[in-house]
């Protein structure tokens, strides 16, 4: 789906006129009906009211370009394991898991693997397996990967 049909099907949800989301958003209903037009595309500031206007991601709203991963666990997010700010925004870089409450719930790399050890081990992946493919995989993931020195 293109962002334009989203914006509408969103609205149409909500039972919202044009006028009436214009003004929750504080646009002109013309800038409304421009998007479901598909005349133009909310810019990055109003795309996070609607983020929050709407409570769906960005990313939803531009119609899912990247596939979100989260940059913490590694596992893909969907609106429902996107983790949120305390103000309730929602943070897409991390799963609300691994994120929670304004605060990384795993403080270091080695309480994650073991965790995701814990968590992942079976008869068919052994928990040495599991090990060496995270500490593969972790440190390449955004909240990981060490500066440059
Ligand atoms: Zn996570």
């Amino acid at each position: 789906m293109e962002t334009k049909e989203i914006i509408f099907n969103l609205r149409a949800r909500d039972g919202l006129s044009q006028d009436e989301l214009a003004e929750k958003i504080c646009v002109t209903r013309q800038a409304v009906s421009r998007w479901e037009n598909g005349e133009t595309v909310p810019n990055t500031e109003t795309l996070k009211l609607l983020s929050k206007f709407f409570d769906v991601s960005i990313n939803t709203l531009l119609g899912s370009p990247r596939r979100l991963i989260c940059q913490c666990c590694g596992m893909p997010l969907d609106d429902s394991s996107i983790s949120r700010e305390i103000d309730g925004a929602l943070n897409e870089e991390y799963c609300k898991w691994c994120y929670s409450g304004g605060k990384f719930v795993y403080e270091n790399l080695e309480a994650m693997i073991d965790f995701l050890v814990g968590q992942m081990s079976s008869e068919n992946w052994p928990p040495e397996q599991v090990r060496t493919y995270f500490e593969a995989q972790l440190p390449r993931l955004g909240h990981w990967r060490q500066p440059k020195k």
